[in-house]
């Protein structure tokens, strides 16, 4: 769907991840983003000649890693301005510019940026305890399992999905906001990366109990319903996101008579979430240890591993890493919000915290 916005597709049974970032200011988008990146490529044909290419360079530069190459498709008569550019930003020509693009790798002579961009962390780092099996536990325990990375999930119940995920059917769909808000953006990169996640288990043969008739939304009021008819227009979502629907196409889709017109998302649609944490976690199993039944008491860190215990105070699990997926009980076990610490050692590694929870997040 070519939706304004950061896209994640993975390929090769999820080896290799493609961030692609549309949107109508090339600039905008990357200096949003913090990562280290591999390769760009960077298409500027649609009159994004009016970029600043010394603005658009610096921020590659932010971003790439040793030897990145960068792919710049842009107008011929552009070129030579982009060269300067990437040469003042620590980028040297590479071979295979074919026509219309630039290639370059990056190759700084000299300094060239006061911050390393992030980097992936090392491998005796790569093993984390997950804490919760709702569909946020099974959906990092899926993710971390898949880069590598050897994970522990506990759960207090028998099974994954037992709390908030364990309605029968929840429905899925991105939120439309007039103003295209941090929830808008958000919930619209979610969606996008569900479906194609989704999607993915379905083909290997999940079955997740999907509809795939779209879901309708019916606005509060009329003035609702024409203030996001015009949001879409505005914003040219294509109509396999979101399309603006009158109240008679809104009665035609839903099959009974509805009060007001709204919006229809084709791609929407209701979904079992006990379906999808099984099938996450069954796709991974050989990579998962599943601790159910056990209830982490408290969690602790001593500077260098994480630990969960009973109530007994045994030990359940320890890593490096630790995740809370544990929806309510994640304040108490983080002693967060006025919630006692969960440990002296916790209270003592705030900055270590920080760090292994950004780098689960990696
Ligand atoms: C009635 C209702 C309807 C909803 N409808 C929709 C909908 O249509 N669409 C939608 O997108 N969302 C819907 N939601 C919201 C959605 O269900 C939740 O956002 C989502 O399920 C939260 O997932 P989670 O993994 O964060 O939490 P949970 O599913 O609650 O998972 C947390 C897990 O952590 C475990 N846990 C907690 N503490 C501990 C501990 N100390 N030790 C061991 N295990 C622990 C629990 O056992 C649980 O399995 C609905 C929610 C409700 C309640």
């Amino acid at each position: 769907m070519r939706v304004p916005g950061v896209h994640r597709l993975a390929f090769d049974t999820r080896r290799v991840v493609l961030t692609l970032a549309i949107g109508d200011d090339t600039h905008g988008l990357l200096s949003g983003m913090w990562l280290r990146a591999d390769a760009f490529h960077i298409d500027m044909t649609n009159g994004r000649e009016t970029d600043d290419p010394r603005r658009l360079c610096k921020t590659l530069t932010r971003l790439a890693g040793d030897g990145a190459t960068v792919c710049l498709t842009a107008r011929e008569k552009t070129h030579a301005q982009l060269r300067r550019a990437l040469d003042a930003a620590g980028f040297e020509p590479a071979l295979g510019t074919s026509p219309g693009s630039l290639t370059a790798r990056f190759a700084p002579r000299w300094r060239v940026r006061c911050h390393e961009p992030p980097l992936p962390c090392d491998a005796s780092v790569r093993e984390a305890i997950v804490i919760g099996a709702g569909l946020a536990g099974c959906a990092m325990s899926s993710r971390l399992a898949g880069r590598g990375w050897r994970v522990t999930l506990i759960d207090r119940h028998a099974s994954p999905a037992r709390e908030a995920s364990g309605n029968p059917v929840g429905v899925f769909h991105p939120i439309v906001w007039r103003d295209d808000s941090v929830a808008a953006r958000f919930t619209r990169a979610g969606f996008l990366c569900a479906r194609h996640r989704w999607r993915a288990l379905e083909q290997a043969g999940h079955d997740l109990e999907s509809s795939d008739a779209g879901l309708l939304q019916i606005a509060d009021t009329p003035e609702d319903a024409d203030a996001l008819a015009a949001a879409i227009a505005r914003f040219a979502y294509p109509a396999d996101y979101v399309q603006p629907v009158t109240r008679t196409e809104a009665s035609r889709i839903a099959g009974i008579e509805v009060a007001r017109g709204g919006w229809f998302f084709p791609h929407g649609g209701a979904i079992s979430p006990t379906a999808i944490c099984t099938a996450q976690l069954a796709d991974v199993s050989d990579r998962i240890a599943t601790r159910m039944n056990t209830d982490v008491a408290r969690i602790a860190h001593d500077g260098r591993i994480w630990r969960a215990f009973d109530a007994n105070g045994d030990e359940i699990a320890g890593a490096p890493v630790m995740v809370l997926a544990s929806a309510h009980d994640a304040a108490r076990l983080a002693g967060l919000y006025g919630h006692r610490r969960a440990s002296c050692a916790a209270s003592s590694a705030s900055s270590t915290r920080a760090c292994s929870i950004r780098c689960a997040y990696r």
